[in-house]
């Protein structure tokens, strides 16, 4: 079943609003969330799952903080968020 989008004010988060976290902690992950725009239908499922609030409600990734743990790809019905290799960005 679609999802529907996010109406002008995004819902509470599961988890931490996103832009608190203070320590960069993105440096042990070996593989990163990559959103595909054209796939994206902006539903906010990733936004609201992040445990570390990384997924702006713009939907763009701060990869300073994302420890890459996945669980925005599996919860993207759209499948729209791809893990991939960090050496494939270095
Ligand atoms: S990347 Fe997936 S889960 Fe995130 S907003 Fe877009 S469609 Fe929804
Ligand atoms: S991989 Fe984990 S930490 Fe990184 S944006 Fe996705 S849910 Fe958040």
């Amino acid at each position: 079943m679609p999802l529907k989008q996010l109406p002008g004010k995004a819902p509470e988060l599961t988890a931490f609003e996103a832009g608190y976290l203070v320590s960069l902690n993105g440096g042990w992950r070996s593989i990163r969330p990559v959103i595909d725009r054209d796939r994206c239908v902006r539903c906010g499922q990733c936004y609201l799952y992040c445990p570390d609030g990384t997924i702006s409600p713009e939907f763009s990734v701060d990869y300073g903080f994302c420890k890459g743990c996945g669980i925005c790809a599996k919860v993207c019905l759209r499948g729209a968020i791809t893990m991939e290799k960090e050496t494939a960005h270095a």
